[in-house]
Parts: structure tokens; C-alpha cells; sequence
């Protein structure tokens, strides 16, 4: 039997980043992926937010995607734009791009650090002992490791199969996607109508001044509300023209579709991101309606902070228990994107008292602290983990700041590429030992003269230094005089090593 430290159930874009993570730790990981290449049927997440772009910036990746994608202030509640170019990001924008290519990339990257990849094959069922998890997969073979992720999607496998409960809301709308030829021209662009919104588009568009301009030639894009929800089976062209008749009075005779889908607001999450050996990480953890795009991007984010913490943990360098912040830092993370997209949902709806309520909403979010504070949420720059008091960027995300060191001017995120943890010391060169950690942790002495500025908090006090989690979390900010420092080494990246 094939033996790994650590197997991922799904390839998709949350599976290949963690996969990433725990190969960047020098940790072996694998991935069991039922598709038997990365091409992706039908069309889903159309773009990255702007804290997904700077964590790829920490791991040396970000260009990848700005290469191909187009950069705009594509961020929004309920379809009312949220700027982000005030905040103080190197990444103070969205990127449109579609998930197929974001997952080609991250493929890419994948292959790069060497991790293999199970393809076509799923993962059929699975047993947890004290030492590890036994795998069985479609094909008959076995794998042996010590923790099985699921990163197998909304209908993870791993999920039921482990017995953790998906609490939420059922679906109250449900729509059909597809891509088709058309022998008349629809309007192309979003629709609002009684039945809901209908959406008409091209694969290829440019963005001009925050609006999306489609190309004028190849098969149509189509988004439809359906009047039932509740559907069992895959959609048919029929659904298809149906839905598009009750919407539009006419199914613009829609012909030749290349796919067809089904989404809905479903809202729902796992009880729990970990039994035992087995975690869970994106849609096998949480599933919602893709208004607003969170998804792929909470998802990926569940992987950056669950890589280097399983690492660590497989590693022996920290205790079991490291994995279980893992649960408390992401759970309530993917709580507040099911509670707005719920609410984004709800304010979708056509009727006069709907209406009412998203021009009130929209007034609101035209004011500058409202607008800071929604759009820090959307774009996941706000994202705040409980780490206990102290300063402000306790438990949020390191700025990228150009630094003065004694190698010369370095950005944070070049520093976090490795993905190792950092102790930023801000103060005189060389106050800090923490040889005990060496083999772990960089110490690096800097200057930093500007302001430090954070989204929607504004500038807040200089730190004389910061302890970075490898996620570009920070665990510490403090003194050297404080002996917490060591509570919190220890904390996040294990106890000390003998001398
Ligand atoms: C219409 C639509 C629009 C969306 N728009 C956005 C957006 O704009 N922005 C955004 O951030 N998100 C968006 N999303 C959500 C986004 O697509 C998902 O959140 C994202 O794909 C989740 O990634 P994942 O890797 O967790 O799961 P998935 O992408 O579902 O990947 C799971 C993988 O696991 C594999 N798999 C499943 N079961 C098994 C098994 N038993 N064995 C082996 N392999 C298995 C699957 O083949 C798949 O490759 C949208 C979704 C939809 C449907």
C-alpha cells in the first residue's frame, strides 16, 4: 500500500493550494482527484479578491494571475460596487478571471513543487485508526496516511463519510447555467425581472471602466432564475428554454449547448473542520449562493491556514492540538460569508419593499465608513482571527511593506514566500535570540519609516515587533522586554528545541 503524510481528496483550487502549502513545508502529500485532467466543465468563480491575490503574492505566484487576468473594482454587495483603490494594498483591486484558468495555474505550480496527483480515480470510502487513515480508492488500490483532507466540494464524500453534521438553510432560489448558440442575439448583461435576475454573457470580455464589455462573436453565456427549486436531476435543454420563456418571454432559440448547471443558494456548513485524522477544507466545509464570488476564495484561504499547521503537526514540531485553531479560525470566517451572502441574496429579490431596502443598503454603502467596512469583508483584507488583545494587527494580515534590512530593501511577502514563519524586528538590529526556534523561525532585523496603514482601521501605532505566521498572520506584535514571546513561539510554532 502507496503511504503518504498527507492525502487530499479534490484537486480543485482548494485541494492544489494546500497541496502547495505542504510541499512548500517539505511535507508529502498527494492528491486524489476524480477528473482525469484539470479541464473544467461549465463555468464558475469569474475572479480572485484582492487578500487571495495577496496571498499569492506571499508565495511568489501573484504574477501567474495578473498576467492573464484583468485588474478592476470588480468587489460588490448585492451588485452595488465596492472601490477598494483607497486601501492601502499592493493589490487594491479585484481580478477578473475564470476558475478554469485559476486552476490551471495553480496546476502549474502544483507540478512545479512535484506533488503527485491520483487522477481518475475517487476516493470511495475510508478508515481513521490512532496512527492514520486507510484509503480506498475507485480503481481498487489502497493509500495509507497519516490525515486524509477533504477538499472533495459541496458534496464531499469525506465530509458524510466522516459523519460531520452540514447545518444551514435549504435552498429558496435556483438557477440554470449553460453555455449554448442562440439564433437570435440577447441582451447581453445582468437582467432584473419579477421571476429574479437572468444574465446574458460571452467567455471573452474586456473590463472598461468597471463595466464588462463581451465580445461580439461565440456561444452565449446564459444565467436563468427557475421558477421551482428543489430539482434532483441535471438540467435539460428543455429546463433550459422553459426557464428562459418564463424569464424573457422568448428562448432566443437557444440551440447546441455545450453544458448546462444548476446552482442555488443552499447555505451550509460542516459542524465541525475536523474529526480525528480527517479535515476538511472549501466547499466539502461550507456551500453557498456564488453571489458576491467568496467562494474559491474562502476556500483557498482555508488552505493557506490549514497548510502550514498540518505541517508542522506531521512534521512532530508541533502538538495535535495546533490543528484544532484551524476550526476556530476559519469556521466563523465562512459563517460571515454564508451571512452575506444570504443577506446578498434576500436583497436580489424584485418586489417594491425589496427595492426599498437596496436603496436604503445602497445609500448606506455610498457612506465612506460603511463602504471601508463591507468592502474589507468582501474583499477579505478585514479578516480578523481571535488571537486576544493587544495591538490591532494582532490576528490580521501583515501589510506588504517594503522593509530596509541589512541584505538591502526587501517586501514582507518576499520574505513569507518560503513559507516559513518570521520574527520582524523593527527596533535596534540584533535584540531578539530565539535560537530555540532558529530551525523554524526567520528573525530578521528591518526598518520601516512610513505609516502603518490597515483597510478600514486606518493608521495605527508602529510596532517594534512582529511575529508572522507563514499564512501572513500576525501572532505577535510586542517587545523584547515581553517575555509573551515565547508563549507565542511556542504557541504557533512549537515548543523549544534542546540545546
Ligand atoms: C456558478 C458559480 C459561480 C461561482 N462564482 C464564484 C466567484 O465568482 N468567486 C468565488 O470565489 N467562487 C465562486 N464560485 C464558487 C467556486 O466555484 C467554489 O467555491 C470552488 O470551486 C471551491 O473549490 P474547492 O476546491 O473547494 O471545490 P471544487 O472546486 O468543487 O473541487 C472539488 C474537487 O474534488 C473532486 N472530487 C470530488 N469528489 C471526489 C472524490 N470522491 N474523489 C476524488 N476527487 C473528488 C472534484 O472533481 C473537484 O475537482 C462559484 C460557483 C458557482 C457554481
Amino acid at each position: 500500500m502507496k503511504e503518504h503524510a498527507v492525502v487530499i481528496a479534490g484537486g480543485g483550487p482548494t485541494g492544489m493550494m494546500l497541496a502547495g502549502e505542504l510541499a512548500l513545508a517539505g511535507v508529502d502529500v498527494a492528491i486524489v482527484e476524480r477528473r482525469p485532467n484539470q479541464e473544467l466543465a461549465g463555468s464558475r468563480a469569474g475572479g480572485l479578491s484582492s487578500r487571495t491575490l495577496e496571498v499569492f503574492d506571499q508565495r511568489g505566484i501573484v504574477d501567474r494571475f495578473l498576467a492573464e487576468g484583468q485588474r478592476a473594482q470588480v468587489g460588490g454587495f448585492a451588485a452595488m460596487r465596492l472601490d477598494i483603490s483607497n486601501f492601502p494594498t499592493r493589490h487594491n483591486y479585484g481580478l477578473g478571471l475564470r476558475q478554469k484558468h485559476i486552476e490551471r495555474i495553480l496546476a502549474g505550480w502544483v507540478s512545479e513543487l512535484t506533488v503527485p496527483i491520483y487522477r481518475g480515480r475517487e476516493l470511495t470510502c475510508f478508515a481513521q485508526d490512532d496512527t492514520g487513515v486507510t484509503i480506498e480508492l475507485s480503481d481498487g488500490a489502497s493509500l495509507r496516511a497519516s490525515y486524509l483532507v477533504g477538499c472533495d466540494g459541496g458534496r464531499s464524500l469525506v465530509r458524510k463519510a466522516a459523519g460531520i453534521e452540514f447545518r444551514g438553510w435549504d435552498a429558496t432560489t435556483s438557477s440554470i447555467l449553460a453555455e449554448a448558440e442562440m439564433a437570435e442575439e440577447p441582451p447581453l448583461g445582468i437582467h432584473r425581472t419579477v421571476l429574479g435576475i437572468h444574465a446574458f454573457g460571452r467567455e471573452e470580455y474586456e473590463i472598461r471602466d468597471g463595466k464588462i464589455v463581451f465580445a461580439n462573436k461565440g456561444p452565449i453565456g446564459v444565467m436563468v432564475t427557475e421558477k421551482n427549486v428543489g430539482a434532483t436531476i441535471e438540467p435539460t435543454l428543455r429546463d433550459l428554454r422553459e426557464a428562459l420563456v418564463a424569464a424573457c418571454g422568448t428562448d432566443y432559440g437557444i440551440h447546441s449547448p455545450t453544458w448546462i448547471s444548476r446552482f442555488t443558494d443552499m447555505s451550509r456548513q460542516a459542524a465541525a473542520y475536523r474529526k480525528g485524522r480527517v479535515l476538511l477544507a472549501g466547499d466539502a466545509a461550507h456551500v453557498h449562493s456564488p453571489v458576491g464570488g467568496q467562494g474559491l476564495n474562502t476556500g483557498v484561504q482555508d488552505a493557506v491556514n490549514l497548510g502550514w499547521k498540518l505541517a508542522q503537526v506531521v512534521k512532530g514540531t508541533s502538538p495535535e492540538g495546533l490543528l484544532d485553531t484551524y476550526h476556530v479560525e476559519r469556521h466563523p470566517v465562512a459563517a460571515r460569508v454564508l451571512r452575506t451572502t444570504m443577506a446578498q441574496v434576500a436583497l436580489q429579490r424584485t418586489d417594491d419593499r425589496t427595492e426599498a431596502l437596496r436603496e436604503i443598503v445602497s445609500e448606506l454603502l455610498g457612506m465612506e465608513e460603511p463602504r471601508e467596512r463591507i468592502a474589507a469583508e468582501m474583499s477579505g483584507l478585514g479578516i480578523h482571527y481571535d488571537l486576544g488583545e493587544g495591538h490591532p494587527l494582532v490576528g490580521r494580515r501583515m501589510p506588504d511593506l517594503e522593509l530596509v534590512t541589512p541584505d538591502g530593501p526587501m517586501r514582507v511577502f518576499t520574505l513569507l514566500q518560503n513559507a516559513r514563519p518570521l520574527l520582524l524586528n523593527l527596533g535596534a538590529p540584533g535584540r531578539f535570540d530565539i535560537a530555540p526556534w532558529a530551525d523554524r523561525v526567520q528573525l530578521i532585523d528591518a526598518e520601516f519609516a512610513g505609516t502603518w496603514n490597515l483597510p478600514a482601521i486606518g493608521a495605527v501605532t508602529a510596532p517594534a515587533a512582529v511575529l508572522v505566521r507563514p499564512d501572513g498572520y500576525v501572532a505577535w506584535v510586542g517587545d523584547r522586554t515581553q517575555p509573551d514571546l515565547t508563549d507565542a513561539l511556542t504557541t504557533w510554532f512549537g515548543p523549544p528545541a534542546a540545546a
